[in-house]
């Protein structure tokens, strides 16, 4: 089979959050996602998908990472730095 990514190599692996079979290349082992999801996940826990940016550092984080912080967000660290974090 193809990978579903760049539809050139053999696909050896399954991502664990879209379910695509992608070649060596385009997957990440240690994450065990594919560059495409890579790409979409929290910077933090590296587990879920990220649903905005730290306004301070700019990682991408998960809802459970991150705290509202005016209209953005900050993520767990960065919260914790500025004393905003929520208990
Ligand atoms: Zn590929
Ligand atoms: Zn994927
Ligand atoms: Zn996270
Ligand atoms: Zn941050």
């Amino acid at each position: 089979m193809r990978c579903q990514v760049c539809d050139e190599l053999e696909a050896h692996h399954k991502c664990r959050v879209c379910g695509r079979v992608v070649c060596d290349l385009d997957f990440n082992k240690e994450l065990n996602v594919c560059r495409v999801c890579e790409a979409t996940l929290c910077q933090v826990c590296r587990s879920r998908l990220a649903v905005g940016h730290c306004v301070n550092c700019a990682r991408t984080v998960c809802r459970v990472d991150s705290v509202r912080f005016g209209l953005g967000r900050l993520c767990i660290e960065c919260a914790a730095a500025f004393g905003v974090l929520r208990r």
